[in-house]
């Protein structure tokens, strides 16, 4: 159900129009969004998910090189 903002009836949530008043109801639904979260912790799982295997490869091909010098 959603209410009307105008005359504060309820009306199924697939109408357009209010039954009672006859006012277009606003295309988006008024469900608020929760936004994402973006603090810190957020910002550095995904630096972690993006960069998890880079320092490991690049220490294995170091390892590799300091091997074949000694
Ligand atoms: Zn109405």
């Amino acid at each position: 159900m959603k209410t009307c903002l105008y005359c504060g009836g309820t009306d199924e949530d697939a109408s357009t129009i209010c039954r009672h008043c006859g006012k277009d109801f606003p295309a988006q639904p008024d469900v608020q969004q929760v936004p994402v979260e973006t603090g810190p912790e957020a910002h550095w799982a995904t630096t972690t998910v993006k960069w998890g295997c880079g320092p490991i490869l690049l220490l294995l091909a170091l390892l590799i090189l300091l091997s074949n010098f000694f």
